[in-house]
């Protein structure tokens, strides 16, 4: 006689509404990341280099010396 085979059941985590405000969050952030990167390198933009002169410009405003 074989003995039946068992179904074990792992117990999934139920997808909290918190986490999943979480995870959008996360993907949102990193996507709006990734569009200005890519924005400031000109590869959605054909002016180039306006972010990175705007956080220059805003280094300048602080106060931190650059150059
Ligand atoms: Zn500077």
């Amino acid at each position: 006689m074989t003995a039946p085979v068992s179904t074990s059941s792992v117990a999934v985590p139920a997808l909290s509404p918190r986490l999943l405000a979480f995870a959008l969050l996360t993907v949102g952030l990193a996507l709006m990341l990734a569009y200005l990167v890519a924005f400031d390198q000109g590869a959605l933009s054909r002016s180039g280099m306006y972010l990175h002169e705007l956080m220059h410009d805003g280094r300048h405003l602080l106060g931190v010396p650059c150059h």
